[in-house]
């Protein structure tokens, strides 16, 4: 299903939906001009998403001789059909960070990594198991790696006569990148701002300060001039400038929630500490949350358990290879 979003230059909307997700739907914009057209993001790689994004690019008739694709960030929902760009020719553009960052940890088997360490915070192996067979990021990733152009913070990517500006905001991911377009003062926001749910925050490896880095590149896009925010999942309503200060709202009222944890329960566990905090999974309670759901929330826990250590409200060591969690002595509200 495509739909239009604006007129010069064109934007379409090709909805590609994500089955079994909560996410529920891919939103892959193209962007035409005098003949030329740039898609922004693809859908998991199966058939579903396939058949969709396909089906969407007919109806549109894009001459595939002048198409390029953009790739917002390294999750398998928005790079995991590349390689049908590839073959057809087309040029691919992603963040250098997020391209380096696939690239190493398909190499090294990343998961493996994310295993132990998830385990050493409280993980049980029996969910581990259970997470990895149902994880659709593994499942539906690009078969292979793929050759892009790498892009920095400030490079622009041209369709036609419309010229489009990358600007990095890592946080969602290392690499994420927003795309803007100073004529029309309209972004296409990736997964850096969402309206209806709120992007996943994790931890990676060798990025130690993940949700500072989001906060940050969230002040940074608010700063900006926009008439126009389209975001890769779900509705693209509301103003974004609101929307990012109930994102920071919502990230501090996580950090207080975390940290009340902790306070109740000195020497506890990242896993113990996500068990407690509100989710929003549509009323299920945590024993019932499907394994990857876990995961995420595993993920986020840590992100925000991370930020409170280092901002010194929340004291993290290790004890025969797991680490704990307590309080500092001396707490006061919480400033973001
Ligand atoms: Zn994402």
């Amino acid at each position: 299903m495509v739909s239009k979003l604006y007129d010069n230059p064109e934007i379409w909307r090709i909805d590609v939906p994500l089955p079994e997700n909560p996410l529920r739907n891919l939103n892959s914009y193209v962007v035409r001009s005098n003949g030329h057209a740039l898609v922004i993001d693809t859908g998991f790689n199966r058939s579903e998403c396939h058949e969709a994004l396909w089906e969407g690019l007919r109806e549109l008739e894009v001459d595939l001789g002048r198409t390029e694709l953009f790739l917002t960030h390294l999750h398998s929902d928005h790079c995991g059909l590349v390689q049908g760009f590839v073959d057809r020719g087309c040029q691919v553009y992603m963040s250098e960070v997020d391209y380096e960052y696939l690239r190493n940890s398909r190499e090294k088997g990343s998961w493996g990594y994310m295993e132990q360490w998830f385990g050493r915070e409280g993980f049980p192996d029996e969910e581990m198991k259970l997470q990895a067979s149902g994880n659709q990021a593994r499942l539906y990733a690009p078969k292979e790696m793929f050759p892009a152009a790498k892009m920095k913070n400030g490079d622009t990517v041209h369709v036609g006569d419309a010229e489009l500006l990358c600007i990095s905001t890592p946080g969602h991911t290392p690499g994420h990148v927003v795309l803007y377009m100073p004529d029309g003062q309209i972004l296409f926001s990736g997964d850096h701002i969402l309206f209806d749910i709120t992007p996943n925050i994790s931890v990676w490896r060798n990025v130690p300060h993940s949700l500072a880095d989001y906060m940050e590149s969230l002040r940074k896009v608010k700063k900006l001039p926009i008439r126009l925010t389209l975001p890769a999942h779900r509705k693209n309503d509301g103003d974004v400038y609101e929307r990012i200060d109930a994102i920071l709202e919502h990230h501090r009222i996580r950090l207080e929630e975390i940290r009340r944890a902790v306070v109740e329960e000195p020497g506890t566990d990242a896993y113990t500490v996500a068990s407690k905090i509100t989710w929003s999974m549509r009323g299920k309670k945590w024993k019932d949350f499907p394994p990857n759901q876990k995961w995420f929330a595993m993920g986020e826990t840590l992100a925000h358990l991370y930020w409170l250590v280092d901002a010194g409200y929340v004291k993290r060591w290790e004890e025969d290879g797991k680490a704990r969690y307590q309080a500092a002595e001396a707490f006061c509200a919480i400033a973001i």
